[in-house]
């Protein structure tokens, strides 16, 4: 293999690494190039989405490559969720109908950390930190990047874009001509904020996933393994009771006493942390196509970004992964033939999460505190013990199985259009019954 028959990998965030591990397997030579410098040697950005929540996708690809086992040794289980009132106790609802079933609170800068060492770990991998790509020739290969050192320019058979929500390979795709591409912000924002260990254990149950829900905005708590947790605020960015709206310590201190009243004791540094932590954006990325003649193609956020509240940005990159590698096995390795099958293939699951994601915000800042969502989440479970296999919730098919995202959403059209039509016929049996006794007892 020439130097040029490298695949540069840009971005080694958690899909960069994860892909550059799956090409090293296939005996491919693999440069991965990251715009900051090595993440093992400093700190986390501060406020940046500290931890996340893996589930069964995620874990089916870590396990492909026999990461799995290391990285849920750092994991801390989330059986279901605790919901937070204004007033009242919290109550806990689990996520499977016999509790068992759990996503994962994991540390992003531990997985990064344990992909990144992988990839290293593996023949033909190289990788360069302090390069941000500035310049790509869809054509050649051509790349350039910015580096602590000056500009470096470097060429590769095949250049894969897993350089997040705000890619620069999609924006050289979306100056080349080649793509076009779609940015829908929310009008919320998110922060994280901080709940400290309290006498050395944990403050809140540390294995559930906690929820303020407020209706309009809510909050999420994730436990980590220093027994803290990271909480993170979502608010409208505007208007009131918004991050514009509350700046001084006092107004700060007094929605919080008002909408959170647990937060004020549970963490002491939360004025400050409001204070000094950034407001992300959210967002859903659509583009497409995806590729360019076989030579340049985009995975995870890079390619389809979407907003958090399904927990599974991060589990859909790893998928993509999963089935690019697929696809090159399926093509002999043929990247002409490959990136295209990849796309066909992942768009219309990577649309159907995005949808699932938007949607879920609603449940999560607003249903999930409703007594009727209470009432229908312990029917699903019923349902699901009753039909075991046959009836299964959304929530079980996305976050505990590796079934397509769109085949989700059909299945459960499926089974609400099938629970529809036996209530119905119970409606009608009943009616039929009630008619049957009434006339039984007027013509006796
Ligand atoms: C608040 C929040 C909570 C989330 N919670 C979850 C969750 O619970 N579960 C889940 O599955 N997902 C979650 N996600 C989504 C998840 O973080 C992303 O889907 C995931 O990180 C995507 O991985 P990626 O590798 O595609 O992109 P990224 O993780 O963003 O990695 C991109 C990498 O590319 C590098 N890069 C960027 N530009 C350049 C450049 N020009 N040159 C070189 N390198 C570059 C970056 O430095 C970075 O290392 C959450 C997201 C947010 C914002």
């Amino acid at each position: 293999m020439s130097d040029t028959d490298e695949v540069a990998v840009v971005g080694a965030g958690l899909a960069g690494c994860l892909l550059a591990c799956f090409l090293a397997r296939r005996g491919l030579r693999v440069a991965l190039y990251e715009r900051r410098p090595d993440p093992r040697a400093g700190t986390a950005e501060r406020g940046r989405s500290i931890n996340l929540a893996l589930s069964e996708r995620g874990l089916d690809a870590l396990r492909r490559i026999g990461l799995d086992k290391q990285v849920m040794a750092q994991a801390l289980p989330m059986r279901g969720r605790v919901i937070h009132p204004v007033h009242g106790n919290p109550d806990f609802q689990p996520y499977s109908f016999d509790g068992e079933r759990a996503i994962n609170s994991i540390s992003r800068s531990a997985l990064n950390a344990a992909l990144l060492d992988a990839a290293e770990g593996l023949p033909g991998v190289r990788v360069a930190f302090g390069h941000r790509l500035t310049g790509l020739d869809p054509d050649t290969g051509d790349m350039t990047f910015e580096t602590p050192e000056g500009e470096v320019r470097a060429r590769a058979a095949v250049v894969l874009g897993a350089d997040g929500a705000g890619s620069a390979v999609r924006g050289r795709l979306l100056a080349y001509g080649s793509l076009t591409e779609s940015l829908d912000f929310l009008d919320y924002g998110y922060k994280e904020l901080s709940i400290p260990p309290r006498d050395g254990e944990f403050a809140l149950d540390p294995g559930a996933l906690h929820i303020w829900p407020r209706g309009t905005s809510m909050m999420i708590a994730l436990p980590n393994p220093d027994r803290s947790f990271t909480c993170t605020l979502f608010w409208p960015t505007g208007g009131t009771a918004s991050f514009a709206s509350l700046s001084s310590p006092a107004a700060i201190e007094r929605h919080f006493a008002a909408h959170y009243p647990d937060l004020l004791s549970l963490s002491p540094t939360l004025v400050d942390d409001y204070l000094r932590n950034p407001v992300g954006m959210l967002g859903t990325v659509r583009c497409g196509p995806w590729q360019v003649d076989g030579r340049v193609g985009l995975v995870g956020d890079a390619a389809h970004a979407i907003v958090p509240f399904y927990g599974q940005g991060a589990n859909c990159a790893f998928e993509d992964v999963v089935e690019l590698d697929r696809c090159l096995d399926e093509t002999g390795g043929d990247w002409a033939a490959a990136l295209p099958l990849f796309e066909s293939r992942r768009r219309e699951n990577t649309e159907a999460i995005a949808r699932m994601a938007l949607a879920n915000f609603v449940e999560m800042r607003d249903k999930v505190a409703s007594p009727l969502f209470q009432i229908g989440r312990k029917v699903e479970h019923a349902l699901e013990r009753l039909l075991p296999g046959r009836y299964v919730s959304r929530y079980e098919l996305v976050s505990f199985s590796t079934v397509p995202y769109a085949e989700v959403q059909r299945r459960v059209r499926r089974q609400h259009r099938m629970l529809g039509a036996a209530a119905a016929g119970s409606a009608l049996l009943l009616g039929a019954l009630g008619a049957a006794l009434v006339n039984g007892r007027r013509n006796p």
